[in-house]
Formats: C-alpha cells, sequence, structure tokens
C-alpha cells in the first residue's frame, strides 16, 4: 500500500502538489522519480538545494512499504523528519541519541508496516538487530545521502558507509538511490561500483548555484567595515555566517558586529561544547542571527534560509569556497557569497602548507592556491570560471549574477605602470613584499625606506600619481598573471619570473583592470526582498506567526514554511483556504493545519 497521505491512481505530479505544494518537478526529478517507481536505481549528483531529497521522498510515499534513508549527519535527519511530518507523512528516525525506549517503538512501527519513511544512522543499519527488522518489513527503496563518504577518492570517506554495499547484496530488489551535491568523477564512478549499480543510473545535474551572488573584494586596512557596509547594504536583515581564520578574529568580528548592532555570536574549537551547541542552536531557529565561525561552523546544518556567506580570510581551496559558500540560500531564494581577499593572505596559506616532504601532494596544493588567487583576480564571470575549476562548461556568457558581470571591470594600458612595478622589483634586489614595493613607488618616506636607502633609488616616487591601494592592485594583477613570483620561502618578497622580461623590453603590451570604485549595485529590485516598507512589515508580521506556531511544536521555524511561501503570501495576499493552498510549498496538510492562523495574520495587518 503506498502512504495514506497519496491520493488513489495519484501520479507523481500530483503527489508533488498535495503532499510538496510544489507545481512543477525541478529538473532531472521527475526522471529520477520514474525510475525508482519503475523499480531501478539512481546516482544523483546535484548541488545544494537542488531538490534532492524530493527524488527519494515522493518515490517512497508511492511505493509499497517504507523508505529507509542512511544519513551520517543527525542534525539533518531531525530536520527532515520534522519537515515531512509537518506534510503529514509517517516519518521517524533511529540513531545514537535516542532513548531505548523511542526506538524501540520506532522499530514496531516498522514491523507495522506505519512509516512511510525512516532516517538511520550508518553504523546501525548492518547490525543484526536491525537486519532482522527490515527482514520483517516491506523495504519501498533504500536511499543514501552524503554518497560520497563511501567513496575514498571523496573528500569525506567514512569507513562505516563501506557496509552498504553489503545492505545493497542483501536486498538486490529494492531500488537504491545515491545522492550527494560533491563528488567529481572519480568519486562518481566508486559510488557506483560500491553500491553494483550500472553507468545508466548515474545523473549529474551539475555544480551551479543560480540563486547565489559572488563578489569579491580586495580587503582594505579595515576589512570588517567593508563586511559591515556590504551587509547593510544587501542584507539589513537574515542569518548568515562570517568565516575568518582564526579563534582571536573570531571573537573580535564577533564583538565588532554586535557592538555596530548587528547580532553576531562566535563560533570556534575554543568554545565549550555547550557554548557551541547552544549557538548553533540558535542560529537554526533565529531569522537574523549572524555567527562568526572558523571553518568548522556549517557542517551538517541544514538551515535552508542562510543568506549570506562572508570570507573575511580566504579558504584554503576552491572546493573549501564552494563547499562554505554553498551552505547559502539552500531554499533557493537569492543569497550573497561575499570575500575579501589579500596577496598578504594567500601568501599565508602558502607558508601553511607542509613542504616537509616537496611531494605531489604539497606542490597540488600550491596549485589549488594559485587556482584561488586566480578567481579572486579574475576579471572574468566568476560562475564561469568557478565552475570550470569542476570541469563543468557554463553554458552562458555571463551570469549577471556576480559582481564581474553586474559591474563589468574597465581594462587600461598598464604596460607602463607594470614596467614601473618590475624595475622596482628588480632595484630593490628582489627582496621585499607588495607592501613595500608599493610605499617605494608612492615615495613614502618610512624608516625601512630610510634604512635601506631607497629613497635614493630613480624608481622611489615614480609612481606618485597614483595611491598605494592602486599600485597594490598591479602588483596581485602582475602575481596573478604569472609575471612577478612571491617568494614563499622569504616571507613573501616578489621576485621577477623570466617571462616578464619582454614587458620590460616594451615587446609585449600589459592591460590592466582599474579597481572598481563603487560597489556593485544591490540586486536588481524584481529579484530582490524589500528590507523596509510595507511589505517588509506584513513579512515581519508574517515571521512572527510562524515563529510563534515553530516555538510551539519545538521545531525551527524553517520547517513550517521557507521564506519564501511567506514572500508569496506579502505578494500574492491570499485571502482564502482555496488561495492559500495555491501558494508554493503549501500541500494538503499544511493548507489545513496553518491556512487559519496565517490568513489571520495577513487579515490583520
Ligand atoms: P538538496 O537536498 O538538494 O540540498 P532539498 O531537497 O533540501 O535540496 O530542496 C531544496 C529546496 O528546494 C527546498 O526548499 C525544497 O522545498 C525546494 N524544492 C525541491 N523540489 C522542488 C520543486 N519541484 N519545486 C519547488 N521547490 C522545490
Ligand atoms: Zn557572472
Amino acid at each position: 500500500m503506498p502512504s495514506p497521505v497519496v491520493p488513489s491512481r495519484a501520479q507523481p505530479a500530483d503527489v508533488l502538489q498535495s503532499v510538496f505544494g510544489h507545481d512543477t518537478f525541478r529538473p532531472y526529478q521527475e526522471r529520477i522519480v520514474r525510475r525508482l517507481l519503475n523499480g531501478q536505481h539512481a546516482v544523483v549528483i546535484m548541488p545544494t538545494g537542488g531538490g534532492k531529497s524530493l527524488c527519494y521522498q515522493l518515490p517512497a510515499l508511492m511505493r509499497d512499504g517504507v523508505g529507509i534513508v542512511v544519513s551520517p549527519l543527525i542534525a539533518l535527519m531531525e530536520d527532515q523528519v520534522a519537515a515531512l511530518r509537518q506534510r503529514g507523512v509517517s516519518a521517524a528516525v533511529i540513531n545514537s541519541g535516542q532513548s531505548t525506549d523511542e526506538r524501540r517503538a520506532v522499530e514496531q512501527q516498522l514491523v507495522d508496516g506505519t512509516l512511510d519513511l525512516c532516517y538511520v544512522a550508518p553504523e546501525r543499519i548492518m547490525r543484526p538487530r536491525f537486519q532482522r527488522l527490515l527482514h520483517c518489513a516491506t523495504v519501498a527503496l533504500l536511499a543514501i545521502d552524503e554518497a560520497h563518504c563511501i567513496s575514498q577518492w571523496g573528500h569525506d570517506f567514512r569507513p562505516e558507509y563501506l557496509q552498504l554495499s553489503e545492505l545493497r547484496t542483501a536486498f538486490p530488489e529494492v531500488p537504491c538511490i545515491a545522492v550527494t551535491a560533491t563528488a567529481d568523477a572519480p568519486t562518481q564512478q566508486s559510488i557506483v561500483q560500491r553500491l553494483h549499480l550500472d553507468d545508466d543510473a548515474l545523473f549529474v545535474a551539475g555544480f551551479d548555484r543560480p540563486n547565489i551572488r559572488y563578489t569579491v573584494v580586495p580587503k582594505r586596512r579595515n576589512a570588517r567595515t567593508q563586511l559591515l557596509r556590504f551587509l547593510n547594504r544587501e542584507h539589513p536583515h537574515g542569518a548568515g555566517i562570517v568565516y575568518c581564520l582564526s579563534r582571536k578574529r573570531v571573537e573580535q568580528t564577533a564583538e565588532w558586529l554586535s557592538a555596530q548592532g548587528r547580532t553576531a555570536v562566535p563560533y570556534h574549537a575554543g568554545l565549550s561544547d555547550e557554548q557551541r551547541a547552544a549557538h548553533q542552536e540558535r542560529f537554526l531557529h533565529a531569522d537574523d542571527l549572524v555567527v562568526v565561525a572558523t571553518v568548522a561552523f556549517g557542517m551538517g546544518i541544514n538551515k535552508p534560509d542562510v543568506r549570506f556567506v562572508a570570507h573575511l580570510d580566504v579558504p584554503k581551496t576552491l572546493e573549501a569556497y564552494y563547499q562554505e559558500t554553498g551552505r547559502a540560500g539552500r531554499d533557493g531564494e537569492p543569497a550573497s557569497a561575499w570575500m575579501a581577499y589579500r596577496l598578504a593572505d594567500i601568501v599565508r596559506m602558502h607558508r601553511f602548507i607542509d613542504d616537509g616532504a616537496a611531494n605531489d601532494f604539497s606542490r597540488r596544493q600550491h596549485q589549488k592556491l594559485d587556482a584561488l588567487f586566480g578567481y579572486c583576480e579574475s576579471t572574468a564571470c566568476r560562475r564561469t570560471v568557478l565552475l570550470g575549476y569542476f570541469d563543468e562548461t557554463y553554458p552562458h556568457a555571463r551570469c549577471d549574477n556576480c559582481d564581474n558581470c553586474l559591474q563589468p571591470p574597465h581594462t587600461w594600458q598598464g604596460t607602463e605602470a607594470a614596467q614601473k612595478v618590475l624595475s622596482c622589483i628588480a632595484r630593490t634586489e628582489q627582496r621585499f613584499g607588495a607592501a613595500h614595493i608599493a610605499d617605494v613607488l608612492t615615495g613614502s618616506n618610512t624608516k625601512k625606506i630610510r634604512q635601506h636607502g631607497h629613497d635614493a633609488l630613480p624608481t622611489h616616487g615614480v609612481g606618485d600619481n597614483r595611491p598605494k591601494r592602486a599600485w597594490r592592485s598591479i602588483i596581485r594583477q602582475l602575481v596573478a598573471k604569472g609575471l612577478i613570483r612571491v617568494d614563499m620561502a622569504g616571507y613573501g618578497a616578489l621576485q621577477l619570473d623570466p617571462s616578464c622580461a619582454p614587458v620590460l623590453r616594451g615587446e609585449t603590451a600589459v592591460e590592466l583592470r582599474r579597481p572598481s570604485k563603487a560597489p556593485v549595485a544591490p540586486a536588481a529590485a524584481d529579484s530582490e526582498r524589500p528590507s523596509h516598507g510595507p511589505e517588509r512589515d506584513l513579512f515581519d508580521a508574517l515571521r512572527e506567526t510562524r515563529a510563534a506556531l515553530a516555538k510551539a511544536q519545538e521545531v525551527p521555524p524553517y520547517v513550517i514554511f521557507h521564506d519564501k511561501t511567506l514572500w508569496a503570501m506579502v505578494e500574492k495576499r491570499p485571502a482564502t483556504l482555496a488561495d492559500f493552498r495555491r501558494l508554493p510549498g503549501v500541500g494538503d496538510m499544511k493548507q489545513k493545519r496553518y491556512g487559519p492562523d496565517f490568513l489571520e495574520a495577513l487579515a490583520d495587518f
């Protein structure tokens, strides 16, 4: 028997509407759902927020029996179960956080056949007790979340995932679906092999996150102020994550943001377990909290309405950047990835790499940092560069949702400026970093300059027509072009690369980018939500209604409705339950449960 929430003789599209409240399938979803309904298997590589969970939840409801979902992340399992129950689906979780009584109750439901979906931690699944239960139950399908964990090539290999091969052998007839957001080609292949599937089961939806707007800015002396300006302009409301490299900077930044009137809490390994758990919990339940964190924060968190991810320090690689920024906008609503960088940060990251055994591994790490720096300095569409790094060709010339597309940088003939920089480096014997070179060019009178007699050089002051900031930008661009090398062992001293000779001789021209003065304009009015005015007030009122309902049930607000549904209420102003049912994300159950409360809030406004 299919789930009781599935109307009789329903097609997948009907269930999508009545249970999930969505009008149409996202790309790939329908094909994958139909495969599973036909008893076939699927391996799904789809970006975060692409709608992977629906690919197994919907067919699990339509097929006889219970869908077993293996997931390593407890918080994520609990969120999904809570969200399913909100839709009237009978869902439960078995994990180590439960009491024996709680677990027994779920096991009984499994045997009785009253569950539609059961989430299980991987280490539980091969235990004899659970195996016996599974053999008594009817299993509708087997879903494996975070499937890259099964591969030694994946970035998060988990030995307990290897047992899932045996599970497949034990239930060969049960359709199996493995999903993940992060798997390169070798990882994809090993998922297919370990689960004994065929290549035709593979669906690769690519990496693009169209709702994330990428912005990268050169870091100034006071990077926090840059961050605050960005937040005030583009995200005066909303939850977000700010990444910093060190605990100290995390603490200072959180304190400073709070002093500026933006509620922020720190998160790093130096806090007690209780403090960290409390801050994470607060983040999940609040709409407006900023968490300032070292990179450890965010793994296994499924908060769909993170509106921005900001990097005050550069990540280690573009993979890490993609993962960390990917925590923004899982709900598909507009979100931002903002990063401030400077050459010195990149140099420092190079120095962190252990060159002890100058092997392939450390060489690759250096290359990865170069790629990250290339991304920062790129004048091309950021999305094109980022996807290109993952060997994906972005099918359009520009995305119109990154800083370089929205405000194309102007280029200028920089050959003469490049020559000045190169000869200044040569005259100072290739022993100094970018800051000093910029000081010499602009004719500064620092102690270091006097000490080394650099005020007597012919290049001293030849660049006083430009501010230091402009020279530093030029230097970064010359590094990115490979004309200058940074000596990692020599504490970031700039050195000439042989390829700069034709530039010095005037045989090769150098095109440079003008640093953009104006910040990128906020998103176009039609795609951005208003941050003040009557519509925002109504949205805030609806958020309060949602918060009260969430609190009463002890679930995070996004489990009741995503922001998208609230904004649709603001726009459509439903007056009847029938109107309410037509909102995105409203199925039969949520119409019944929440329609009256929200209609009242709308009428009161
Ligand atoms: P993933 O697991 O791939 O990160 P989710 O399954 O959590 O993504 O879905 C991300 C968001 O997209 C959720 O808000 C979900 O409700 C929404 N969503 C999924 N499928 C559809 C669809 N067909 N139409 C509209 N929204 C959808
Ligand atoms: Zn772009």
